[in-house]
This record gives C-alpha cells, sequence and structure tokens, in this order.
C-alpha cells in the first residue's frame, strides 16, 4: 500500500552520511547512461517568480518523479519558496511505494551534491568559506561543506544585511561584503535567487572552488564571463544545455560531469579554479527518496 511520508518523517529517516554515497552511486550511474531521465519540465504560474517543475527518472529498482513549485514571493508569507512532492514506485511491478515531502529532500541533496563537488574539486586543505546568499541553501551548505572540509573561517554576504548578520551569528561567521567575502576566500558558495551576476571572476583567488547553486533557468544568472571562464563541471550536459543562463550566457565549455569525475574516468587537479554549477535532477531526489524508503522499509 502507498505510504505517505510527511517532512517529519522523511527528516528522521535521512542522514548525510547515508544521502551522500547515494548520490555518489546517482551521479556514477547518471553519467554512465544507466538512468532514464528527460531534462525536468518548468511550466510557469500565473506571475512571474513562480514556477512548477516537473522531474521523473527511472533509477534502479525505482520509477519516480519529483513535483515541485519554486515560488519567490513566498518569504513574505513566512512559507518556504520551494516546496515539493515525491512519488516513488516500485520499477519491477509499478506499484506506488511512497509519496513523501520533498522539501528537505531538495534543501539537502542539493547540499550534499555540492558537498560532494567540493571533495572532488578544492584543495584539501581549503579553511575559508564565502557564502552569497543567507537562505534555506546557504544553511545546508554550510552543514554540508563542513562534513567534507576542516571550515576555520565563514564569510557571508547577503542582498539584506540583517539576513547574513543573522545567518552568521548562527554559524560562528562573520557578515561583510560580497567582494570581501570572496577575496582570498578556498571556497565560494553562491546560493542566492539573483537573475543578474553577483559574483566577479576578478573576486577569485587561483584555485578557488565555487559551488554556483542558485541561477536555474537559461535567461538568468549569478557568475559572470570571467568567473565562468574557469574549469566549469555540471552534473548533467544536457540539463546545463538547457537550463543553465551562467553555461549558456557566458558560452562556458563544460569540462566534465560529476559522475564521469567520481567514476574517475575524468580528472581535475584539485589547483584549478572550478566552478560546480549545480541545477539538480531528478535522480538526485530519487536517490535521496530511496534512502528515505529503505530507513522506513526496515
Ligand atoms: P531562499 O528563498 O531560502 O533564499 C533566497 C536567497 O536569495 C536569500 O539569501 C535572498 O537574500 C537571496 N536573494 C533573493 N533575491 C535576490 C536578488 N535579486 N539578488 C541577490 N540575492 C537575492 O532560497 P533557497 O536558499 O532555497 O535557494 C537559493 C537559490 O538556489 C534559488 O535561486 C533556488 O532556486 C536555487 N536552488 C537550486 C537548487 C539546485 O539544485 N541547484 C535547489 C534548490 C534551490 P536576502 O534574504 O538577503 O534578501
Amino acid at each position: 500500500m502507498n505510504r505517505f511520508l510527511d517532512e517529519a518523517q522523511v527528516g528522521a529517516a535521512l542522514s548525510w552520511g547515508r544521502l551522500i554515497p547515494e548520490l555518489e552511486r546517482a551521479l556514477i550511474s547518471f553519467s554512465a547512461g544507466l538512468v532514464t531521465q528527460p531534462v525536468r519540465t518548468i511550466l510557469n504560474v500565473s506571475s512571474h517568480g513562480k514556477r512548477f517543475g516537473i522531474m521523473p527518472a527511472v533509477y534502479g529498482n525505482v520509477v519516480g518523479a519529483k513535483l515541485v513549485t519554486v515560488f519567490d514571493g513566498n518569504t513574505t508569507l513566512q512559507l518556504p519558496t520551494h516546496q515539493a512532492i515525491i512519488q516513488l514506485f516500485d520499477a519491477r511491478t509499478g506499484t506506488p511505494l511512497a509519496t513523501m515531502d520533498g522539501r528537505l529532500i531538495t534543501e539537502m541533496r542539493t547540499a550534499a551534491v555540492s558537498a560532494i563537488a567540493t571533495r572532488l574539486l578544492s584543495n584539501a586543505d581549503a579553511r575559508v568559506l564565502a557564502v552569497l546568499g543567507s537562505g534555506v541553501q546557504a544553511r545546508s551548505h554550510i552543514h554540508a561543506i563542513r562534513l567534507v572540509r576542516n571550515i576555520e573561517e565563514i564569510r557571508i554576504w547577503s542582498r539584506t544585511r540583517e539576513h547574513a548578520e543573522r545567518l552568521a551569528n548562527e554559524v560562528g561567521g562573520h557578515a561583510m561584503s560580497a567582494e570581501q567575502a570572496v577575496e582570498g576566500a578556498d571556497i565560494v558558495v553562491a546560493v542566492t535567487a539573483a537573475r543578474e551576476p553577483i559574483l566577479y571572476g576578478r573576486w577569485l583567488k587561483p584555485g578557488a572552488h565555487v559551488n554556483a547553486v542558485g541561477a536555474v533557468g537559461p535567461s538568468v544568472r549569478e557568475l559572470d564571463d570571467e568567473a565562468m571562464a574557469n574549469i566549469v563541471v555540471v552534473e548533467s550536459r544536457e540539463a546545463a544545455l538547457k537550463e543553465s543562463g551562467d553555461i549558456l550566457l557566458s558560452h562556458a565549455f563544460i569540462e566534465s560531469e560529476l559522475g564521469e569525475l567520481l567514476a574517475g574516468t575524468k580528472q581535475i587537479h584539485p589547483s584549478q579554479t572550478t566552478i560546480y554549477k549545480s541545477l539538480g535532477i531528478a535522480v538526485e531526489d530519487l536517490a535521496a527518496a530511496k534512502v528515505v524508503w529503505s530507513a522506513v522499509s526496515l
């Protein structure tokens, strides 16, 4: 019988320790051509700033989809800007297994994939983390990146200074300008809903690693051309070439998919300046949902 799992049940079943290796397996399978997954469909809902995403995939023993709404104006309603459900089916029988809340999965799987990219692409002795943005993803990225690098200094910029200060107080960091935050930082995370560049290549120190997580859509961007002229890595070339304004508008060359780096079929030296352009793909949501499903089915 199909089960419904709310956010509390998902949270109790989803640990970073099980999520990260499951996502690595999913990214390797994806880049090896073992996942059936179209680029997501995004519908505009009524007015600017409200989108509905449909993200199906077939992955191993499950078939499923995430349905996600991204409503930028929800901050004024004290509601999350990203809300979702994920439906899992058994791939052998087609039987529905579970419908689960997808908000926390979106929050955690995105940061977990950035942590994977950070482990692959940043210097092992990276100590200084700059975060541009102060919302849900900023918080989860700070947590996830601390799992893979020994971070000693956290610098935060956000459009609303008060939000940067609040997050800085929470995580033991310092609020400052975007330029001050990025200059000399080993790892930079861009996690804003900006539609124009907020991170400039001239600020980056050689060898820095950037997780560029906002700017989902072909006409929006967070990074300028100079930043995008560095080594660029994505989850899916096909998705990046349809959905990433950062890549399309700068004509950036995609060096590798994360799954190719994880499988060892491509290599990038951590001394190079690297940009992981994150967009989020359906197999990540199914992989995270599988972790939840296995924990609750024990
Ligand atoms: P939140 O709504 O929690 O936070 C939004 C952040 O964006 C806030 O820090 C806000 O700053 C900032 N912001 C909003 N508008 C602007 C602007 N015009 N210029 C600069 N900063 C702005 O969202 P999330 O943290 O959940 O998501 C952040 C971004 O990451 C979004 O673009 C989202 O779509 C994307 N995302 C990407 C995923 C992926 O897989 N790649 C998955 C999930 C989200 P302040 O509050 O200071 O005004």
